[in-house]
Order: structure tokens, then C-alpha cells, then sequence
């Protein structure tokens, strides 16, 4: 391999930074070229390709966001816009990529290797945790810390005021930021989509009054289709238990920004020099994981496939600690 391209895609992650900061280093230091492509796959398919050299990623390790911004890109969904991309691939000299982001951006990539027989190494960028065969995506450290940080100062306002707050956090089809959120925070529970097959976990809450010795309750809600969100949990108690002073607080875009922690920031630099000894181990069509603080190479079929188990252990922990 003489030359990679690397890009970011998807939603954006706090160390992304430090992970294109560790793949164009450890690229450079094994004599590799490196091509920056901006704006995930649009910079492939609109020839957005800018030569990186090692000090391209200087200065960028504590920053949130990616200096090679993201994208949705609907072209790349088509044979006809990958080609194209291929293309352009091979007109800039890029023989392998390492692609930065969540389980669309992997899925684009295990396409596009299987189509043209490019290697393609992926790294877990997403705050979700959501991707198999790793302990942890990078960004999801820093999106739990800055949720520890807003539930705490929502804890104040819910004890003054006695009341009920739902708190809405990220994470689509995974509950890891809303269980491990409540456990950092000793909030009441957290309703997650991995449990929202057959029990009903607010009707449970409801039917323990929530914790009557307590005068204030926090309850962590993941967002999305499968729990309903905070507002609909606020609207069923409300009808149920017109005594409760309920409120709702959408926590939102801030769990995505800021600056990355420093178990973020030596996650995504351990992945990113994983993926180039990966490529030169001619590893291909696989994602960086950790597990049990050892990198792995867990293939993209694997990777992607959806619903991650959760921790029952983690589950057992908060409802034990929140009696
Ligand atoms: P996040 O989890 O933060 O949302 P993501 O990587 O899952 O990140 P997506 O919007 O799902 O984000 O995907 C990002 C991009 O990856 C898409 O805009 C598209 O360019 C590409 N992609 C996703 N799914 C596919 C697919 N099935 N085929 C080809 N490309 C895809």
C-alpha cells in the first residue's frame, strides 16, 4: 500500500479528530501517503481529496467535530455513485481507505469493498456505542460525561422543585449512553429499546410509585421510535398520576460536541494506528473493537448487525442501586 484515503461519515463524534491525527501519523510513519477526503463520501464522489501531511493534523487532538467535516451522502447509495467513486480513488492514487464513523458509513464501506475489491479498514466513530464487537465507539466516553455533567445540574432543579424529569438522551436503537448515564448520575432508571420488548418498563415505575421515600425522581429515556422519548413517558405519567409534578428535558445536539475526554482521545489514537498496521497486515473489510482493553479486527458483517446486546449487568447494577 502506497497511498490511503481516509474520510469521516455520519454523524459527527467527539475524537474523531484524534483518530485522523493517529491514522495520517502512523500512515506517514510507515512510509504511507495520505489523501484527506472531505465531507465523508461526497469528497470521493465530488473530488474533495486533499494531500495531508503530518502536521494536516496538527493542533486538532482536543477538538470536538472533524476537521474533515461529514456527510450524508445519498449518491453513494447507488452502484452508478460508488463507481464513481472508485474512480476517483484510483485517478488520485488512493489504494485503501480507513473510513471514520457509525454503522451506515461501515455498511457504505463493505459495499464498496465487495464492488471494486478495495481494502477498506472502518473505526467505530459514533457517541451511540451501537456497533458490534466492541467495548466502546469513540465519542461515546465524552457524550457520557457531558450527560453525567447536564443530568447533575437538572438534579438540582428536580430536588428544589421536588418534581419528575424525563431525560432524553442519544443513541437511536441503543441504550448505553440513557443505563450508563443513570448509573453515573444515580438517577431513578433508564428506559432503553433493548428492554421494550415484552416488559413494561415505565408501567413498572409507575406501578412503584417511582421511589416513594424520594421527593424527586430522574428518569434517563433513550430517544427515538422504539421507547417513544421523554415526552411521551411524560404524557402517560401525567394522565396516570396527576399528583406528579413532571418535567421533560430533551438533552439533544450538546451530547455530540465538545471536547473529546482523554479515554476518547487514546481510544480513537490506539484505533486509528490499529487500522494502518491492520492494512499492512492486509487486513481488509474489517472494523478496529476493544475488547477487554485489547484491539481487535472484528469484521463488517459483524460489526453492523443491529441490536446490540446490552450489559444485563449494567441493568442490574441501576436497579439495585436505585431502591
Ligand atoms: P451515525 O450512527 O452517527 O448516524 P452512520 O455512519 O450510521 O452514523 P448514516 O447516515 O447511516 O450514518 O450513513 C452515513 C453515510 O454512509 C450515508 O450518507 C451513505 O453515504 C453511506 N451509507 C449508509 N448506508 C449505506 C448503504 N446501505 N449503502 C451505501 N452507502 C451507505
Amino acid at each position: 500500500i502506497k497511498c490511503i484515503g481516509v474520510l469521516t461519515s455520519g454523524g459527527d463524534a467527539p475524537g474523531m479528530n484524534a483518530a485522523i491525527r493517529a491514522v495520517t501519523r502512523a500512515a506517514i510513519y510507515n512510509n504511507i501517503e495520505v489523501k484527506g477526503i472531505m465531507r465523508g463520501y461526497r469528497g470521493l464522489i465530488f473530488d474533495e481529496i486533499i494531500p495531508f501531511r503530518s502536521n494536516s493534523v496538527s493542533n486538532i487532538i482536543q477538538q470536538g467535530g472533524t476537521i474533515l467535516k461529514t456527510a450524508r451522502c445519498k449518491e453513494f447509495m447507488s452502484v452508478e455513485g460508488r463507481q464513481i467513486a472508485y474512480e476517483a480513488m484510483q485517478r488520485e492514487g488512493i489504494d485503501a481507505l480507513v473510513v471514520i464513523g457509525g454503522d451506515g458509513s461501515l455498511t457504505g464501506a463493505r459495499i464498496l469493498a465487495q464492488e471494486h475489491n478495495i481494502p477498506i479498514v472502518g473505526l467505530p466513530g459514533t457517541i451511540d456505542n451501537d456497533l458490534n464487537g466492541t467495548d466502546m465507539t469513540i465519542g461515546y466516553d465524552t457524550a457520557l460525561n457531558t450527560i453525567m455533567e447536564a443530568v447533575d445540574k437538572i438534579r438540582d432543579t428536580a430536588s428544589s422543585h421536588e418534581r419528575l424529569f424525563f431525560i432524553e438522551v442519544m443513541g437511536r436503537e441503543c441504550g448505553y449512553l440513557a443505563l450508563n448515564g443513570a448509573i453515573a448520575t444515580g438517577a431513578e432508571a433508564a428506559i432503553i429499546p433493548e428492554r421494550m420488548y415484552g416488559t413494561d418498563q415505565l408501567g413498572e415505575l409507575i406501578s412503584q410509585g417511582f421511589r416513594k421515600s424520594k421527593n424527586s425522581s430522574l428518569v434517563l429515556v433513550t430517544e427515538g421510535d422504539i421507547t417513544g422519548g421523554a415526552m411521551a413517558m411524560a404524557e402517560r405519567v401525567k394522565k396516570e398520576y396527576p399528583q406528579y409534578d413532571v418535567r421533560v428535558t430533551i438533552l439533544g445536539h450538546l451530547q455530540r460536541g465538545g471536547s473529546p475526554t482523554a479515554t476518547d482521545r487514546i481510544l480513537a489514537s490506539r484505533m486509528g494506528a490499529a487500522a494502518i498496521d491492520a492494512l499492512l497486515d492486509d487486513q481488509r473489510n474489517v472494523m478496529i473493537g476493544i475488547q477487554n482493553d485489547q484491539l481487535v479486527y472484528v469484521p463488517f458483517s459483524k460489526a453492523i448487525k443491529k441490536n446490540k446486546p446490552i450489559n444485563e449487568n449494567l441493568v442490574n447494577t441501576l436497579k439495585i442501586l436505585s431502591i
